[in-house]
C-alpha cells in the first residue's frame, strides 16, 4: 500500500491527538476547495451532517486518504456499496476496456453486458430461492424502488403499501412514502400513499429483555390484528380483499441501525402475507451482493420474494446502476409492456459492464464462507469491546453487516451525542493504530441516530480487522472521556 504522508507531520502522523474534528488540518487548495464549496454548492444533501465536510483525494482497497495523503480505514464503504473495496483492479480494468469500445449507448438499443448481467441476477435468484424472472435496471436504489412500486400496482391494481418502522426506501417522493421517517417527508406536502408502518423486531429494544422469540411474537402478532376483523382498515373480511399490494422490507434494518432480526420471523410474516395476497418485496439495496454473507440477505430466512430491488454493490460504486428482478408473472411483457418505466442512464453501458465485473468476482470467489468468518472474528472482538466499555448496549451483525449501540453507561438509554463524537474523532486524523493510519471512517444509523454501523470491505484482512477493533476502542475511549 502506498502512502502519501505529508512530511510536516512526524513520522507521517499528526503530533497531537486533540485535533479529532480535522480543523485546522487542510492543506491550502483543500481549504480553498471548501470555501468554494460553501457558496456553489447546494447543502441539500447530506454532506452537512458532519461539523466539517470532509475532502479525500484517493482510494484504496479498505482505505480513504485526504488531501494531505493521510489514511483512514473505512468501515462503512460508502453504506455498502463499494463492497469489494476501493479501486478494485479487475472490475477498474473491465470499465477501461469499455470505455475504449462501447462508453455509451441510448438505453433503447441493446448491449451485450446489459443482457448478461440480467442473466447473472436471474440465473442468483434461481439458486437463492428457486424462482424465474426478469431483471429491469434504472439508476439509482430509490428510482429501483419506485419501478417496483409501478410493478405492484400495476399487477395488484393497489396503491397501498406496508412497509416497516425504521424502513429507508430512498427519498424520491414515492421512495418517501415508503420510509418511516416523517422528518423525510415533512416539508413537502401530503404523500396520500404513504404505507402502513408495522414493527419491525427489534430484539434489544423491543421491551422483552433481549429475547429474540418474544420479539418475534410480539411483531407477528402485531401484523396478525391488521386482519382481526374488517375496521382494522387493512382489508374486506367478507371477500378477502386486502387493500395493501405488498410489504416492502429490508432484511436487515441498514440505515434503521443494522438490525439482525429473529430467525423465524419472515417466514411467518411471508405466510401471512401470501394468505392476505400481498406481495412481498425484498429490498436489497443495502444488504444484497453477499453484505450479509449470501448474495441475497433474504436467503438466510427461508423466504421467497417476489420482487427483489438492488443497487449500490452492484457496481462496486462505479457508474450508477440499480434494478429490480420479479417473478415472471409479474413482469413478463403482457403485464409490464414497453415503456412501463424508462429512465435515460438506466442500463448504461460502463454501469452493466462495473455489475458484471462485480458479479464475476462473486463467481470466482467463495465469499458465502469467507465474509461469514470475517464476520464472526470481527462480531467476536466487537464483543470484546462490549464487555470493556458500559457504553457499548449491543453489538450483533449477519456477516460483515455489524452493528455497536451506544448508550449511557446504563447500557442502554440512547446515546446519540456520544455516536456522534465517535464520527467526528474518526474523521479527524487524531488515531494512532500503530500502522500509519489515522482515522477510522464511521456511519451512525439507528432509530435515536447511536448506532455505529460496521459495514467494512468484504475483502477486509484480518490485520486489518484488528486495526478496526483497535480504532474503534481508541475512538470510544476519547468519545466517552470528552
Ligand atoms: N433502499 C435501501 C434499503 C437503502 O439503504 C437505500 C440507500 N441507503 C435506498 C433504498 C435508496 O438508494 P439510493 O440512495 O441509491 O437512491
Amino acid at each position: 500500500m502506498r502512502m502519501l504522508y505529508d512530511p510536516s507531520l512526524k513520522d507521517g502522523k499528526p503530533t497531537t491527538m486533540n485535533d479529532h474534528d480535522g480543523s485546522g488540518f487542510l492543506s491550502e487548495a483543500g481549504a480553498r476547495l471548501l470555501e468554494k464549496e460553501k457558496k456553489y454548492c447546494s447543502y441539500g444533501d447530506t454532506v452537512h451532517y458532519a461539523l466539517r465536510p470532509k475532502l479525500f483525494e484517493r482510494c484504496e482497497g479498505s482505505y480513504l486518504f485526504d488531501d494531505r495523503g493521510c489514511r483512514y480505514l473505512d468501515l462503512q464503504m460508502w453504506y455498502s456499496t463499494a463492497n469489494l473495496g476501493y479501486a478494485h483492479p479487475r472490475i477498474n480494468a473491465a470499465v477501461h476496456a469499455q470505455i475504449d469500445r462501447l462508453p455509451q449507448l441510448a438505453s433503447q438499443y441493446l448491449h451485450r453486458e446489459k443482457i448478461e448481467l440480467a442473466e447473472k441476477i436471474c440465473q442468483s435468484v434461481e439458486r437463492g430461492f428457486g424462482l424465474k424472472g426478469r431483471v429491469h435496471f434504472n439508476v439509482g436504489g430509490a428510482q429501483a424502488v419506485e419501478d417496483a412500486l409501478k410493478v405492484v400496482r400495476k399487477a395488484t391494481k393497489r396503491q397501498r403499501m406496508l412497509a416497516f418502522q425504521g424502513s429507508y426506501h430512498g427519498r424520491t417522493l414515492g421512495a418517501s412514502a415508503i420510509t418511516a421517517a416523517y422528518r423525510y417527508r415533512e416539508a413537502f406536502g401530503e404523500f396520500a400513499d404513504r404505507a402502513q408502518f408495522m414493527p419491525y423486531p427489534y430484539t434489544f429494544r423491543a421491551g422483552y429483555g433481549g429475547d429474540a422469540q418474544r420479539t418475534e411474537d410480539a411483531c407477528i402478532a402485531e401484523f396478525e390484528k391488521l386482519f382481526a376483523h374488517e375496521c382494522t382498515g387493512a382489508w374486506n373480511s367478507r371477500t378477502g380483499a386486502c387493500e395493501f399490494g405488498a410489504f416492502f422490507v429490508e432484511p436487515l434494518q441498514g440505515t434503521g441501525g443494522y438490525i439482525v432480526p429473529p430467525k423465524g420471523y419472515f417466514k411467518r410474516l411471508a405466510a401471512l402475507c401470501r394468505e392476505h395476497n400481498i406481495l412481498l418485496v425484498d429490498d436489497e439495496v443495502q444488504m444484497g451482493f453477499y453484505r450479509t454473507g449470501k448474495m441475497w440477505a433474504l436467503e438466510h430466512f427461508d423466504v421467497q420474494p417476489d420482487i427483489i430491488v438492488f443497487g449500490k454493490a452492484l457496481t462496486n460504486g462505479l457508474n450508477p446502476l440499480s434494478g429490480i428482478w420479479a417473478r415472471e408473472e409479474l413482469i413478463n411483457p403482457r403485464v409490464f409492456g414497453p415503456g412501463s418505466t424508462h429512465s435515460t442512464y438506466a442500463s448504461n453501458t460502463l454501469g452493466t459492464t462495473a455489475g458484471l465485473a462485480v458479479m464475476r468476482e462473486f463467481e470466482q470467489g467463495d465469499y458465502e464462507t469467507s465474509v461469514g468468518e470475517k464476520g464472526k472474528y470481527f462480531l467476536n472482538g466487537l464483543r470484546a469491546l462490549k464487555a470493556k466499555h458500559p457504553q457499548i448496549g449491543d453489538v450483533d451483525g449477519l456477516g460483515l453487516a455489524l452493528r455497536m449501540e451506544m448508550c449511557k453507561a446504563d447500557g442502554f438509554t440512547p446515546d446519540r451525542e456520544l455516536a456522534d463524537r465517535m464520527f467526528q474523532i474518526g474523521l479527524g486524523h487524531g488515531l494512532d493504530l500503530g500502522s500509519g493510519t489515522v482515522g477510522v471512517v464511521l456511519n451512525i444509523v439507528g432509530y435515536h441516530k447511536n448506532v455505529v454501523s460496521i459495514v467494512p470491505s468484504l475483502q477486509i484482512t484480518r490485520a486489518e480487522i484488528d486495526e478496526g477493533l483497535q480504532g474503534l476502542d481508541q475512538i470510544v475511549t476519547l468519545a466517552t472521556r470528552a
